[in-house]
Parts: C-alpha cells; sequence; structure tokens
C-alpha cells in the first residue's frame, strides 16, 4: 500500500546516501563481484547502482517491490541476521518516495524490468541486460514534497555517499566499486574507484585501507586480531604518532557492516585516551564479528547503531587489544 511505503520510506531512506546503501548492500547480498555508482546532483535526481551479481528472475520483479515479500529475515530470527537485508522495505520504500526502475537477469533467462513511481508499479517488461541487475532511482523524494526540503546541498549530499561508498568499500576489500558523479551528463567523473583486492584477510584489508584512508594510515597501522567469549576483533588502528589534524578517521564496523555507535567509538578513545588531544583522534578500521545472536543490527533501519547483548565483552577487548598493541610497539 503506497502510503505505508511513503511512512516506511522515512524511516529507511533519510537521505540520497541511505538510499546508496540500501541498493549497494543489495548488490553485495547478490553476490556481485564489481559495483558502480553513478550519481547526478548529489543523488537527488539519479542514484543508479550496477552490479554483476545473481540477478532477479522476470517473476521475482514485481516481488522485489512487494514490502516484506522478499525479506532475507523473518519475523521469528530478528536476532539472526547474515545478510544486510532490513526487512525487505528498501525497495518499496524507494518505489513510493522515488521513480525506482529495476533491470535484471539471471543466467539462463531472459532479461526483464520493471517500474515503480510514486508507488505505482507498472507491469514487468523484457528488456535489455547481458547480466547482473541496474537499479536506477531517480528524483528521490519527488512524491514527498515535506522530505525534500531536508536534503542539504548537492555537495553535501554527494560527499554523504562518498562516505557511504568508502565505508561499504573497507567493508568488501574483494569486491570492486566505482563512484561516479554524472551531473554533467556524459561519462561523468570517477569520484571513488578501489579494484578488487587479493590476497588473505589481512592483506587485502590492508591494501583497500591504503587505498580508501591514505598510504600514510596503512604505513602506520598496526595490526590487531584478538577473540574473547565469541567475540572476535580485527582490523587496523594507527599509532598515535600518526594525525590528521581534526580529521577524524574511524571506522567501525559489526559482522561485517558499517556502525556508527557510540559505545564502540567511546571504547576507541578509552584505549588511546593517553594520546588524544583537541586535534589528535584515534584513526581505526576495526571490525568485530560474533554470533549475530550476540548483537542486534537492526535497532533502526536506517541508523547505524548496534545492541550489544554484553556490551562490556566488546568494550573490554578493544581496550585491551588496543591498548597492547600500542605498548608493544612502544607506546
Ligand atoms: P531485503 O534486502 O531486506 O531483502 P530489499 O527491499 O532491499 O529487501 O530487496 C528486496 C529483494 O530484491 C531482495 O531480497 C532480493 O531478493 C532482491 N534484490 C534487490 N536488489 C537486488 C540485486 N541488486 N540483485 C539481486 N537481487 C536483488
Ligand atoms: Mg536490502
Amino acid at each position: 500500500d503506497a502510503a505505508i511505503n511513503r511512512i516506511a520510506a522515512g524511516e529507511v531512506v533519510e537521505r540520497p546516501a541511505s538510499a546508496v546503501k540500501e541498493l549497494v548492500e543489495n548488490a553485495i547480498d547478490a553476490g556481485a563481484s564489481r559495483i558502480s555508482v553513478d550519481i547526478a546532483d548529489g543523488g537527488k535526481t539519479l542514484i543508479r547502482v550496477t552490479d554483476d551479481g545473481c540477478g532477479i528472475s522476470p517473476e521475482q520483479l514485481p516481488l522485489a517491490l512487494s514490502r516484506h515479500a522478499t525479506s532475507k529475515i523473518d519475523g521469528s530470527d530478528l536476532l539472526d541476521i547474515h545478510t544486510f537485508g532490513f526487512r525487505g522495505e528498501a525497495l518499496p520504500s524507494l518505489g513510493a518516495v522515488g521513480r525506482l526502475t529495476i533491470t535484471s537477469r539471471v543466467p539462463g533467462d531472459e532479461a526483464a524490468m520493471i517500474r515503480v513511481a510514486g508507488g505505482r508499479v507498472e507491469p514487468v517488461k523484457p528488456a535489455a541486460l547481458r547480466s547482473g541487475t541496474v537499479v536506477e532511482l531517480r528524483d528521490l523524494f519527488f512524491a514527498t514534497p515535506a522530505r525534500l526540503k531536508f536534503m542539504r546541498t548537492d555537495r553535501a549530499e554527494a560527499q554523504a555517499i562518498t562516505d557511504t561508498i568508502k565505508r561499504l568499500a573497507m567493508a568488501e576489500p574483494s569486491i570492486g566499486l566505482t563512484l561516479r558523479d554524472v551531473s554533467g551528463g556524459g561519462e561523468g567523473r570517477i569520484v571513488f574507484r578501489a579494484d578488487a583486492e587479493s590476497g588473505d584477510l589481512f592483506d587485502a584489508l590492508h591494501a583497500r585501507l591504503a587505498r580508501v584512508i591514505g598510504r600514510e594510515f596503512a604505513e602506520n597501522a598496526l595490526r590487531i586480531e584478538a577473540e574473547r567469549e565469541g567475540i572476535r576483533l580485527y582490523g587496523y588502528a594507527a599509532l598515535p604518532t600518526y594525525s590528521r589534524g581534526a580529521a577524524v578517521s574511524q571506522y567501525l564496523f559489526v559482522n561485517g557492516r558499517p556502525v556508527r555507535d557510540k559505545m564502540l567509538t567511546g571504547a576507541l578513545r578509552a584505549a588511546y585516551f593517553d594520546f588524544l588531544s583537541r586535534d589528535r583522534h584515534p584513526a581505526a578500521a576495526l571490525f568485530v564479528d560474533c554470533d549475530p545472536t550476540l548483537v542486534d543490527v537492526n535497532v533502526h533501519p536506517a541508523k547505524s547503531e548496534v545492541r550489544f547483548r554484553d556490551p562490556g565483552i566488546a568494550r573490554g577487548l578493544i581496550i585491551s587489544t588496543l591498548r597492547h598493541a600500542l605498548a608493544d610497539a612502544g607506546h
């Protein structure tokens, strides 16, 4: 129902960057190895995500647009989330507040497309596409003028999209990601590009962090790896001498998903406490992995908060591991 979808959309999609996050996470879930994102006007007029993932069959296309019909999780295992999807709400929500076109092809089938604008779904049509999926979202919030007003400048929205893409890129070093600004038409301008990294977990992550955060970070980063009571912590944390001034470079992931969480950033600050100053912040990219039943990542669909069943374990693990690593490195 269009009204419900528009209300849900307010929860799932706050701004163009949240639409980008949902669409790229879907591509990741689809097993893509290359994902490219084109945006125009800060994502307000166009967001297009192209992937080489498993595709959606013509029969499944309408289902992808119906609320909860496709959810990768159901009510019975809300705490057991292995994929990124939030209860099958993203595509119906985006189709309710913008003009959405999905073109897709599964191997061995014909390509097809479906369109929905302002909640009005059109019938599936044949299309031309070699493989994978192209999701195109135009005129976000055209159907909800009140929401339009909350969008910031094109520049600010584009910046938020770049930040979202960089976080997703760190979480998925083996996936090639490109962000292009096609505002002027034509080929557009490459804003961010990271080719698929190879090697083991740490090598691939290190190479990806060098690409996303910078060489200097990677060269000054300590390898972090620890485990306690079913919670695994790994990643890279910069030496206290590495400083980007007031710029904050803190990237935290829980079960592969980028999060912004007060408890986790608090633990990071506590670990670096002796080295902090007004223009010296901890810089790190840390991954916390645990059994999905020990953490709720769906506190709110659009917010990247998490709730640990026992926050003390994760906090203690981060503080003690980082302090030991810093001390071992002579700090
Ligand atoms: P969820 O991700 O929670 O399942 P979404 O509304 O984001 O809900 O997506 C609905 C469904 O559409 C997905 O479950 C998936 O089956 C399908 N889908 C969406 N995007 C893609 C994609 N890029 N490739 C393949 N399937 C997709
Ligand atoms: Mg999804």
